[in-house]
């Protein structure tokens, strides 16, 4: 590992002061257990390594007047996971649960798990983010690559198990910097991009801003993940869905449906919801959706197999939301 400076800041606003403009020059450290293999590996080299776990303002969690709840970035996984403001959102236990690792679940913060970097044996082997412009991806073992938004040079995939939900759910994110006074919120969907050059990565985040809260809108509908995985233990999802339904007299009357691990980003499949948006939930029409959300599929030479989980997840997050059997596990 390079020799780094190390700083624990106590607020935001020291947070913002030793941070970077330059990309790569700092790295903000969180539970770590994926930054510090990057470092080890010398993928990320950064001066300097500012740590925020020691900011209070980080660490809560709160509900709004508005019924909004405000997750602090540096929350564990596992403090979430058992916090009573999170059962109206069966989503996000179902995909924190998927994180099948206690260690890591008591380790991992939400900033952390979010903005995780893409698990690309390419980008973890060195050969860059885009594995030369795409290319190595395109030509090589891409069996665990990308099925959706995969046409330019980015072919990895987004690896955030909580992402799909947080964008089913209609999170914000609260960002800061580069100023003191600079404070922004943007939809979880916006916090993820597929980049176009190696300078750019997975998140449109400045070098010089924080995740500080994730806000997640008063639940009132129906919501669930489901991952498709190779077998227990701790290991990515082949596939995954999240839903949130809102459903009136026994009809979908809204239907967000973001699929996770096919695409550079969380995937909002609007075909899907359009597809069930009318309509009860039933086997059929869970099932109807699941093959909406797969038509502008472009697999690539070794993963076409994730067409056909990616169908399963939708249909059976969409039972699930409901309440009803998966036929899954
Ligand atoms: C051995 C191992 C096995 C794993 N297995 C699994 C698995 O099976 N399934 C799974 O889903 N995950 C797995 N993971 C990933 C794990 O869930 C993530 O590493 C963890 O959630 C990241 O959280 P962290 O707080 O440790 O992040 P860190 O490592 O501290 O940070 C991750 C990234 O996010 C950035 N960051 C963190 N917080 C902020 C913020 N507030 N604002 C801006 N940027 C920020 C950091 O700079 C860094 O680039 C595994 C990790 C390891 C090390």
């Amino acid at each position: 590992m390079k020799n780094f400076e190390y700083a624990s800041p106590r607020t935001e606003a020291e947070v913002l002061s030793l941070l970077s403009s330059q990309a790569g020059h700092t790295e903000i450290l969180a539970g770590g257990t994926d930054l510090i293999g990057l470092m080890q590996a010398q993928i990320v080299r950064p001066e300097r390594v500012v740590n925020i776990l020691e900011v209070p303002s980080l660490k809560t969690i709160e509900q709004l007047d508005n019924g909004v709840l405000a997750v602090g970035a540096v929350v564990t996984l596992d403090v979430l996971l058992d916090h009573p403001y999170l059962t109206p959102y069966p989503a996000l236990k179902q995909a924190i649960e998927g994180i099948a690792s206690m260690q890591l679940q008591c380790q991992g913060t939400l900033g952390g798990e979010v903005l995780q970097r893409p698990q690309c044996w390419f980008f973890r082997q060195g050969r860059g983010l885009l594995a030369g412009g795409g290319k190595l991806a395109a030509e090589g073992d891409n069996r665990f690559h990308a099925i959706f938004g995969n046409h330019g040079a980015a072919k990895f995939v987004s690896n955030s198990r909580l992402a799909p939900a947080l964008v089913a759910l209609n999170a914000q994110v609260r960002v800061i910097g580069p100023g003191e006074a600079d404070e922004k919120l943007m939809s979880a969907e916006q916090l993820y991009r597929a980049p176009r050059h190696e300078a750019e990565r997975e998140h449109t985040l400045l070098p010089n801003q924080l995740v500080t809260h994730l806000l997640i809108p008063a639940s009132t509908g129906f919501n669930a993940t489901y991952e498709v995985r190779h077998g227990a233990g701790p290991d990515y999802p082949l596939a995954s869905a999240a839903v949130s339904l809102q459903i009136e007299g026994g009809i979908v009357q809204d239907a967000r449906i973001v699929l996770g691990h096919v695409a550079p980003t969380p995937w909002l499949s609007l075909d899907a919801a359009a597809e069930l948006v009318g309509k009860p939930v039933t086997e059929e029409t869970a099932a109807a959706a699941g093959a909406a959300a797969v038509v502008a599929a472009s697999p690539l030479s070794n993963n076409e197999y994730k067409v056909q989980l990616t169908k399963i997840a939708v249909k059976r997050a969409i039972l699930r939301a409901a309440g009803l059997e998966t036929g899954g596990l």
